[in-house]
C-alpha cells in the first residue's frame, strides 16, 4: 500500500489507536494500521474506521442520558412510544421505581438490561436491531466480530 501523502511504502502494524471525540479519549487496542515509513501518516482499514464510529457513536449518545431516566426518555432509548413503556411497566418488565405517580428508571439498569439482550440474541440481535445508524447486515457482523474480540 502507498501512502496518499506522500507516497512513500506503508506496512501493517498493530497498534492502539487513541481518539478524542468531544472531550472524551477511547482507546482502541490492537487495531491493524498502515504507517508510512517516509512521513509517519497513519491509516486505518475502512471496517476498522466503521466499529470505531459505532462505538463512539453508541457512548456518546447513552452518555446523553441522566442517571434517573423517566418514561418519556426510556422510550427515547428504546426508540418505541411511552405507551409501549407503559405496557411494559405494567408487565413489570422494567425495572423501575415509582416516585409518587411517576416512574423513574436507574440508566445503569436499563443499559444493563440492553446488554443482556444483545448477549442472548448475537449475532442475529445485531443485525435485526435498526438503532437509526444504517448499518447494514454486513457492518454487523464486523461490529459482532469485534466485539467478540474484546
Ligand atoms: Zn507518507
Amino acid at each position: 500500500m502507498q501512502c496518499y501523502v506522500c507516497d512513500g511504502e506503508m506496512s501493517k502494524v498493530q497498534k492502539d489507536v487513541e481518539t478524542t471525540w468531544k472531550g472524551k479519549t477511547v482507546v482502541f487496542k490492537g487495531l491493524s494500521v498502515y504507517v508510512c515509513h517516509s512521513c509517519g501518516e497513519e491509516a486505518y482499514e475502512p471496517d476498522d474506521v466503521k466499529a470505531m464510529q459505532y462505538f463512539i457513536e453508541g457512548a456518546i449518545k447513552q452518555d446523553n442520558y441522566p442517571e434517573i431516566m423517566n418514561v418519556e426518555e426510556v422510550a427515547d432509548f428504546f426508540r418505541v412510544s411511552n405507551q409501549t413503556i407503559y405496557n411494559m411497566l405494567r408487565e413489570g418488565k422494567l425495572p423501575a421505581v415509582k416516585v409518587g405517580r411517576e416512574w423513574r428508571f436507574s440508566r445503569e439498569k436499563i443499559r444493563a438490561m440492553v446488554n443482556q439482550t444483545e448477549q442472548l440474541e448475537q449475532p442475529a440481535g445485531i443485525a435485526a436491531r435498526d438503532d437509526g445508524l444504517g448499518l447494514s447486515k454486513k457492518d454487523a457482523d464486523i461490529i459482532a466480530r469485534h466485539l467478540s474480540d474484546m
